[in-house]
């Protein structure tokens, strides 16, 4: 395989052009807006990076494979663009989620503590440990700068030889059309379209984008400490960050949104949702309880019916790729689906069977009533 054409410049799309550039393949990247653009899935301010996936092993030794990755792109780059601050599970029960996460743990040799709910009290400037069975810590977790990761990987791919286009696409044949004509031929061509990707291959592959909400809170200079964690409660579907880079503490209910076109405007974040946070933080983190709200937003999901990728080849041209599915939780695995996804190119290695185009069951282990952490 010598040339690839990706479309899609999305935390997908830019690993997989980085990956492959540094390799020497001829990569050319193409998408109809700049990397890190906020109307995409992969062009918020932050998104986690946690190895605990309840029972799935895949997904944990990914993350695991993923920090390290990200690490050789700060490396090339220069940017701090992970922040390790660890992450918090708040576990409500022994035999739930995070009890199957420690398991995998415990068999990957992820490093983890298994802490007392009142030991919150020193993570956190202000907290309740009411009605928690214990904490599932990960300090090796944290933080990933998205835009800027994205942005990282596209400007990486192309300082390795990626040729990078504005321009929206269109499957012809086994090539790529672009809106001013010209057509895009290579030994691959791979669509990682992210929320666009159902609406260009939906007989192969189901992705529902919908619109997700996000408030940031001043919870003053305490919740700027560096060793703050990041948290997440995945039975009461909410997550969220210290104050990073004085954006405001984030907190984001994670129920599933209502459906969204993916050409629609995003709408302002409303009041219920303001007040879902707000309850949250109140119970959690009492000081927080009335702290101003500094900014919120909708961001756009793409949500695949099962939660898991979808990385394989189109059925009838073998030379055709598609690649997305992120589905709440993608963004951290980017640059190891692309390791990944490069050896399945080379034919070295198999993705997942769960990875696969055709109908899926809605529901599985990724999933908590009505939500995606
Ligand atoms: C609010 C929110 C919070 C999240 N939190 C986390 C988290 O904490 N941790 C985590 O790991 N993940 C998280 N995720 C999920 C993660 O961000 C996404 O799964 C991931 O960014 C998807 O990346 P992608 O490259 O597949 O898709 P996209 O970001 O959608 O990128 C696809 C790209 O393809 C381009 N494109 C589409 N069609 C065409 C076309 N026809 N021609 C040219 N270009 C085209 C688009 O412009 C876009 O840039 C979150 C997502 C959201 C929205």
């Amino acid at each position: 395989m010598h040339s690839v054409v990706i479309v899609g410049a999305g935390v997908f799309g830019s690993s997989l052009a980085w990956w492959l550039a540094r390799a020497g393949t001829a990569v050319t990247l193409v998408d109809q807006f700049e990397p890190g653009d906020p109307r995409a899935p992969s062009g918020g301010e932050s998104r986690l990076i946690r190895c605990g996936h309840g029972p799935d092993p895949h997904y944990t030794a990914s993350a695991r494979r993923a920090r390290a990755l990200w690490r050789g792109l700060e490396g090339e780059c220069g940017e701090e663009l992970l922040i390790e601050c660890g992450l918090t599970w708040f576990a409500h029960r022994e035999d739930g989620w995070e009890a199957q996460a420690i398991a995998v743990f415990e068999q990957q040799g992820i490093p983890y503590e298994r802490l007392a709910p009142e030991a919150g009290a020193r993570l956190f400037p202000s907290y309740s440990p009411a009605g928690l069975a214990y904490l599932l810590h990960e300090p090796e977790a944290g933080v990933l700068r998205a835009q800027r990761a994205v942005r990282a990987l596209a400007r990486q791919a192309v300082a390795h030889g990626a040729r990078l286009v504005r321009a929206t696409a269109r499957p012809d044949g086994a090539a790529a059309r672009l809106d001013d004509g010209s057509v895009l031929e290579a030994d691959v061509v791979v669509w990682a379209c992210g929320a666009w990707l159902g609406r260009l291959f939906g007989e192969h592959v189901a992705i529902q984008s919908t619109c997700q909400e996000l408030f940031f809170f001043d919870g003053g200079p305490a919740w700027r400490g560096p060793g703050v964690p990041a948290w997440v409660d995945f039975e009461h579907a909410v997550y969220g960050t210290r104050d990073i880079d004085e954006l405001g503490v984030k907190a984001a209910p994670d129920l599933d949104g209502p459906a969204l076109d993916v050409d629609a405007e995003l709408p302002a974040a409303g009041a219920a949702g303001e007040a879902t946070a707000r309850n949250y933080l109140a119970e959690r983190f009492p000081a927080l309880a009335q702290a101003p709200l500094l900014s919120s937003k909708c961001c756009r999901y793409e949500l695949s019916p099962d939660a898991h990728f979808v990385a394989a080849p189109h059925p009838e041209r073998a030379s055709v790729w598609l690649l997305g599915g992120g589905s709440g939780h993608g963004f951290k695995h980017g640059p190891a689906l692309a390791e990944q996804f490069a050896a399945a190119l080379a034919g070295t290695a198999a993705l997942p069977p769960h990875f696969a185009l055709g109908e899926r069951a809605p529901g599985g282990t990724l999933r908590t009533a009505g939500a995606i952490l």
